[in-house]
């Protein structure tokens, strides 16, 4: 038997003052998807659980053309997938979200949750990573903002400190009109990613402008390939050059052996569909 008290505040400040309070034996919980698993496994066994639930507007989605993008933490997948807003200025992340697990899991996981638990072989966190997304993270002493490439740390590890709550997501707006989202799942399209790939860029005259790109699966942490951005920055767009770019990718990445494939196998897909998503995004752009 699972015993734990369960607290629900009705504020951003009192859930903080909460996590302070609790120190290691508490743990904020949104829609439960992920944690609920955690410790049916006893891989978590938190004395308190702190529900995100009641705080006012967590899982709002606001748009503004000079501001970008804002979700709430607790918005949930179904959420950014249906919005209008994310639909229309930020089709990667509708591509995305609509592929996120099955419907019954996107009706309860929420964004925050999702990139909290530091999972590499989540989506959202490459598409966000591609759209230059930053993290807006609240403790006691007040917020801060990272880089979302910056928050993940190591296999199901983030930047989180003890007791801080992740309350937003910033998605600037867009600059780059080329993207794609690959998310290869031999098995089923309801599974893990074997190998994720999202990518923005911008072509002008032929030549690359800039261009983001990220994977997931394929490393302990969701990573952006700074080194393959690098290959087609300022170049002019070929076939050889966008070959070029899935080769050095799959230089940046150390994927695992499970039972989705051998690392080999995924560091072979990693080449091929990059350079697939980077023609798509071309075709987008141009
Ligand atoms: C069957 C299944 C299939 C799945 N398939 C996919 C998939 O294909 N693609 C994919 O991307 N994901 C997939 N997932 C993962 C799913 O997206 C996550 O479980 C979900 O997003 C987690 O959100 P949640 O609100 O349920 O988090 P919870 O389970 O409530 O919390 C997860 C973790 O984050 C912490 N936490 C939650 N919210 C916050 C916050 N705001 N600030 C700080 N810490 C917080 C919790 O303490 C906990 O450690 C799948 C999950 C399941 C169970």
């Amino acid at each position: 038997m699972i015993c734990f008290d369960y607290l629900e505040p009705e504020s951003l400040a009192e859930a903080c003052a909460l996590l302070k309070k609790h120190g290691e034996d508490a743990r904020p919980i949104a829609g439960g998807t992920s944690l609920l698993i955690m410790m049916r496994q006893h891989l978590l066994m938190p004395k308190i659980v702190v529900s995100l639930e009641k705080i006012p507007d967590f899982g709002r989605i606001v748009f503004d053309d000079q501001e970008g993008l804002r979700i709430g933490a607790g918005a949930r997948h179904r959420d950014i997938e249906l919005s209008p807003l994310v639909k229309r200025h930020y089709p990667l992340l509708h591509e995305t979200f609509r592929k996120v697990a099955q419907p019954r899991i996107r009706n309860m996981g929420t964004i925050g949750g999702n990139l909290a638990a530091g999972d590499p072989l989540t989506d959202p966190g490459a598409s966000l990573i591609a759209l230059d997304a930053q993290v807006i993270l609240a403790g006691a002493e007040g917020p801060r903002t990272l880089p979302l490439e910056e928050f993940f740390v190591d296999y199901y590890e983030t930047a989180l400190k003890p007791g801080e709550i992740l309350t937003e997501i910033h998605v600037p707006p867009p600059r780059r009109p080329g993207w794609s989202h690959i998310k290869f799942t031999p098995r089923s399209v309801e599974d893990f990613a074997t190998v994720g790939v999202a990518l923005t860029l911008a072509v002008q005259n032929g030549s690359c402008q800039d261009l983001r790109l990220a994977l997931n699966s394929v490393a302990s942490t969701i990573i952006r390939a700074k080194g393959a951005e690098e290959v087609l920055r300022g170049k002019e767009v070929t076939e050889a050059a966008l070959r070029e770019l899935g080769e050095v990718a799959a230089t940046e990445v150390d994927p695992m052996d499970d039972n989705r494939g051998s690392s080999e196998y995924k560091r072979e897909l990693v080449k091929v569909l990059v350079c697939r998503a980077a023609r798509e995004a071309v075709r987008r752009a141009s």
